[in-house]
This record gives structure tokens, C-alpha cells and sequence, in this order.
């Protein structure tokens, strides 16, 4: 096929067709969801989507069929049902020592993806900057491409992932409205540090911007690290969405649960653009999230050491075959440098691995504004069963690198 041609293949975010809105048209498909798509045509195991191929605890699965009995099947109130809003103020000060108020400062969304384009569209006017840690989690992208918002990337450089004063000052400005932030961070399983969050703060209040903070993750880190809240931290209770869900902690990711935490004027307006995106989250399965958020803290610390141990087993793998790769400090992924295996780039890469030898990745392109910074990179993503990482192990050695 001639380059250029009439039969030249087009994404459909490259095609100017005035039937579809100027916003869609600048941002691709979702790479880890196609990923995912590739893994199950391939009949590969699939280390790209962070899902759990194992079940939620048995007590929350018996709370949504109980809440499926009982009578919760109409909507609930559209920014959460009063028990799920109690639980959810009763955990943040049961793991950050933060008091709430459930009906004030609480909005429960489908899922952390909701609760995040919700935020950016009740925060950001077109033209308005947000600061974006760079790799960072392909859906800030078109989160902030559909509000409207134009991204400052700021680059936490490979292979430690330590983020430049400098060039955070630098990414600051006039225009700034917002920051998001990612701890602990998909991909790079970089836990920000305490003083990082000190300076986020600090010039988030220089700059009067608001601080939109990721924390899906946060019940999973290691090494006994703990996860701090930066809306926790000196005066930034007043300028800071929390966001996070049950996705991660419970293995319930197909829930759909999530919810922002925010002063009293942030939540009425995320409240108000959440009602009309969606209404509500599923009613029973909030229930079944009060019970859940409920659970005693020998479930956290069991999480923590069922992760560990995954973690481990890939590491370990992952390095003995070549990959150069740090340990992750949160989450339940490992960026790896695929430099030894003479690949083209990335995504070469990917497509080999999933169609040849069976394993599903992600690109770490995806990860990145301009793709060619990701090339040499990978994601792995590890909630699995220890037998999936170990039979995906077994297929990894088919590959052989130059090392
Ligand atoms: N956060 C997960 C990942 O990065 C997936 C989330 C999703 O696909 N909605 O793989």
C-alpha cells in the first residue's frame, strides 16, 4: 500500500469528519483496553489491563447478593448512598486521620474514571493548564483533552522516576488551573515521596490550583510504606479533589465504584457534572462497598503481602531475563527497559510477545506524550494468581535477549 494513499490505513482520531466533535478527534482508542482485545484473540495471559484474575473477598460478594435481596435496586441518592458515603469518611480517617463529612464532602462515581473526567470537567475551562507527572496513565490525556484543558507534562525520568524541582517549578504559570497527581503512580510504581508532596502543595498554593489526586492504589505499597493523602498535608484540604475507588483494594474492578473526596464547594459542582454523566453508581454494589471499606486491617495487611509476593515473582523473573527494571514501590506494575531484545520499538515488541510467545504487555509509548520516549519501554502489570505469573514466566523464556 503506498504511504499516503487512498488506502492508507487512518485511525479514527486522525479523520476530519464534521459528523463528530472536534474534542473526540484528538485522542486515540485506549491502548490497554486494545491490549486487553489482543490478549484474549491471542489467547494470551494478560499482564496489560490491571484487573485481578482472582476473586473479591467472599464477605463482599455475599453484601451484594444480600443488597440484591434486599430491596436496593432503584437508584440510590446520585452522589452516593448514605451508607457507602459513611463508610467511605469513616476510612479516610480510619487510614489517613482525616475527618469528612459524608454528606458535604463525598461524591460516589462509576468508577476512579469517572470521578476524574468528572473533577477535570467541574474544575478546568478551555485553555486552562493542569500539570501532568509524565509517564503518566493514558486516560489523563483525554481527560483533559474533553475539558477542555491544555496538559504541562512534567518528566519523572527513567529509571527512578524522581521528579526535578526545577522542572515542576517550570511547568507552573499563569494559565495553571490544576495538577494531576498519581501516588502510588501507574506506571512507574514510584510512591511520592513526603517532601514532593510538600512542594506540589506549596505551588499549588502559589499558583491558586487545584490538586486532583489519583489514589486508587493507595492500600497497595511496600516495604512497609504507607500511603499519605497530600489533602492531609498543611492548608491543602481546601484546594484538593481525593479521588479513588474499589477497584484495586477489593479485586472488584468490573464494580465500577469510586467516589472523590473534596471541600464543600468542589463537591456540589463534581456532584452536579456527576449526576449528569451518569446518575449514579450501581445501588446494591455500593452496599456491598460500605461492607467492604468495613473490613478488618488483617485484610489490608494480607493485600499487602499477597502483592508483595507478586511482585517478587515478577521482579525476579523479569531480571533474570534480561530486563532492566526497578522494584516498584506501590501499585502492581513494573515498567521494564526491553533495550536487550533488539526490537524495533514498543510496540513491535507488545505484538510479537502477545501473537508469538503468548504474554500480553503494554507499550510503555502509551505512557507518554511523545511516543518515542516510551519505546524502549513496557509495562507488566502483576495482579495475578502466583500460577499466572509463573506460567507466563515459562513463556517470557522464549524470548531470548542479547544481554
Ligand atoms: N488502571 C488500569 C490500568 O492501567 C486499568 C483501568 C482501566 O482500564 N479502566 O491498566
Amino acid at each position: 500500500m503506498s504511504s499516503g494513499g487512498e488506502g492508507q490505513h487512518k485511525t479514527s482520531f486522525e479523520i476530519p469528519d464534521r459528523r463528530v466533535s472536534e474534542r473526540v478527534q484528538h485522542f486515540p482508542e485506549s491502548v490497554i483496553r486494545e491490549m486487553t482485545r489482543l490478549a484474549n484473540l491471542h489467547g494470551a495471559i494478560n499482564l496489560s489491563q490491571g484487573f485481578p484474575d482472582f476473586d473479591p473477598p467472599q464477605e463482599v460478594v455475599e453484601a451484594a447478593k444480600a443488597a440484591l435481596e434486599e430491596g436496593y435496586n432503584q437508584y440510590s441518592t446520585t452522589w452516593g448512598s448514605e451508607a457507602f458515603r459513611e463508610a467511605i469518611a469513616t476510612s479516610f480517617l480510619r487510614f489517613q486521620g482525616f475527618e469528612v463529612d459524608p454528606d458535604e464532602n463525598v461524591v460516589v462515581t462509576c468508577g476512579a474514571t469517572e470521578a476524574m473526567m468528572a473533577s477535570m470537567l467541574s474544575l478546568m475551562n478551555p485553555g486552562e493548564e493542569v500539570v501532568i507527572f509524565e509517564p503518566f496513565y493514558e486516560n489523563y490525556g483525554p481527560d483533559s483533552i474533553m475539558s477542555g484543558a491544555i496538559p504541562r507534562f512534567v518528566p519523572m525520568e527513567w529509571p527512578d522516576f524522581r521528579v526535578e524541582e526545577e522542572g515542576l517549578k517550570e511547568a507552573f504559570g499563569p494559565r495553571t488551573k490544576a495538577l494531576i497527581l498519581n501516588t502510588p503512580n501507574n506506571p512507574t510504581g514510584k510512591v511520592i515521596p513526603r517532601s514532593d508532596l510538600k512542594l506540589i502543595g506549596d505551588l499549588c498554593e502559589d499558583h491558586d490550583a487545584v490538586c486532583v489526586t489519583d489514589e486508587i492504589y493507595e492500600h497497595i505499597v511496600y516495604d512497609g510504606r504507607r500511603h499519605v493523602s497530600v489533602a492531609t498535608l498543611g492548608d491543602m484540604w481546601e484546594r484538593t479533589v481525593t479521588i479513588s475507588g474499589l477497584s484495586k483494594t477489593f479485586s472488584v474492578t468490573g464494580w465500577r465504584l469510586g467516589y472523590a473526596i473534596a471541600p464543600k464547594t468542589l463537591t456540589a459542582v463534581i456532584r452536579r457534572t456527576h449526576d449528569f454523566l451518569t446518575v449514579g453508581a450501581p445501588h446494591p454494589l455500593q452496599m456491598a462497598g460500605a461492607r467492604a471499606l468495613e473490613m478488618p486491617d488483617s485484610y489490608f495487611e494480607a493485600l499487602r503481602e499477597d502483592y508483595t509476593e507478586r511482585r517478587e515473582l515478577l521482579f525476579s523473573t523479569l531480571q533474570s531475563l534480561g530486563y532492566h527494571c526497578i522494584k516498584p514501590e506501590g501499585a502492581y506494575y513494573i515498567m521494564a527497559d526491553i533495550t536487550a531484545f533488539g526490537f524495533e520499538n514498543d510496540v513491535e515488541f507488545a505484538q510479537h510477545l502477545v501473537k508469538e510467545v503468548g504474554v500480553a504487555v503494554v507499550p510503555g509509548s502509551s505512557f507518554f506524550s511523545h511516543p518515542e520516549e516510551g519505546k524502549f519501554l513496557v509495562r507488566f502489570a502483576f495482579p495475578k494468581r502466583l500460577e499466572t505469573l509463573e506460567m507466563a514466566a515459562k513463556r517470557l523464556e522464549k524470548l531470548g535477549s542479547d544481554r
